[in-house]
């Protein structure tokens, strides 16, 4: 198979020896001559998987007591209105900041219980920048926010220092880099863009934080639900969760969340000095707000786009168009892309400069 340089942007780029492990496993699991896809979520076998899998997630973000992992469904856009039914009593306020699309359609679910307040803003300048120096109103009930704008490629540096209860959608950086689960009531994040397969989400949630809305909560939207249950109320993916597993093994056998982190930086870097050294490219983004997991760029010149296209493509790199509400490339980082892919990616825009610049 010749080698393709995946920079998806979701679903995303996973490491080989999972996606091999994950093969097997559908024809034989286990060794029990029957596929993980055919076996009862409630047997032995599978219900190690979802432990280890929860496991996993607590030690690899030091999780602390008192907090709940799980793994359910509906994507992070679920989770959207699933905030809003278990943290937001109905008709009350809920502080929300917009850094782009998912942002946008996080405050749209809050509209559907209570009040969204968009305390901060980047829509004025197409969401290149993350907000900054805004105030946190002390009444809303919590504060909700996108650590990394996947689409347009900015990222939270620093989060923010907040006195009522965080809530963010990690969904595009979570175990990118080390957190502090105790800074937040919950997090949540769809698999496929750092984690696995489409087709589960995590949450990790404080649980006392859980049940005081006073909300009459749709079963399969109540976390106490899923966490009564342990994440088996009803069949959960289970090959998603197994392939979250296996990759989050693998994490754990690099060195953890800390040894990804410099290596994402790494990669980060690499790109972002090329796209700043190389005339013939522009990042999208302020520069301190550039993501490390989406690098969002566009070229100076654009009828040179046909050339470029040929010469990327040329080098079996993929997905890196940039999203039709962006334009332009964008190139996905994720902890399973190896900095050599980069490392081409960088190499082709060289090579463009020398050809045409
Ligand atoms: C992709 C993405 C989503 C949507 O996730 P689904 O699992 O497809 O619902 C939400 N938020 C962010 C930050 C994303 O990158």
């Amino acid at each position: 198979m010749t080698k393709v340089h995946n920079f998806s942007a979701g679903p995303c780029i996973l490491p080989q020896e999972v996606l091999k492990k994950a093969s097997e496993a559908v024809v034989n699991f286990n060794n029990l001559n029957l596929s993980l896809i055919e076996i009862s979520h409630r047997s032995k076998d599978f219900v190690e998987v979802m432990e280890n899998a929860r496991n996993l997630v607590k030690e690899l973000l030091n999780v602390p007591e008192g907090y709940q992992v799980l793994f359910l469904q509906g994507g992070a856009s679920l989770g959207f209105l699933k905030t809003a039914y278990n943290f937001l009593p109905k008709g009350e306020t809920a502080a929300y900041i917009n850094t782009g699309t998912w942002a946008s359609k996080a405050i749209k679910e809050a509209e559907q219980l209570g009040k969204a307040n968009v305390i901060a803003s980047s829509e004025d300048k197409n969401f290149n920048y993350i907000p900054k120096g805004y105030g946190i109103p002390n009444d809303a009930k919590y504060l909700h926010f996108t650590s990394n704008n996947t689409i347009a490629g900015t990222q939270f540096k620093n989060f923010p220092i907040s006195r009522i209860p965080l809530i963010c959608d990690m969904s595009s950086d979570i175990f990118s880099k080390e957190i502090n689960v105790g800074d937040f009531d919950m997090i949540y994040a769809g698999a496929q863009k750092n984690m696995g397969p489409a087709g589960t989400t995590l949450y990790i949630v404080k649980e006392s934080a859980l049940g005081k809305t006073g909300n009459n909560i749709p079963t399969m939207l109540d976390l106490q639900t899923h966490i009564k249950k342990d994440s088996m109320f009803n069949t959960p993916p289970v090959f998603a969760i197994y392939v979250s597993m296996l990759t989050l093994e693998w994490l754990k056998g690099l060195g953890g969340v800390s040894v990804i982190e410099k290596m994402n930086q790494e990669k980060a870097d690499l790109l972002y000095n090329e796209i700043d050294r190389n005339g013939l490219f522009k990042g999208v983004v302020e520069k301190e707000d550039r993501s490390n997991m989406n690098a969002t760029f566009v070229l100076t010149n654009d009828s040179l786009k046909d050339q470029f296209d040929e010469m990327w493509q040329a080098a079996n790199i993929s997905g890196i168009k940039g999203h039709r509400s962006v334009g332009g490339y964008r190139a996905s980082m994720y902890n399973a892309l190896p900095k050599e892919s980069v490392q081409v990616l960088v190499d082709v825009m060289k090579s463009f400069e020398e050809k045409y610049g």
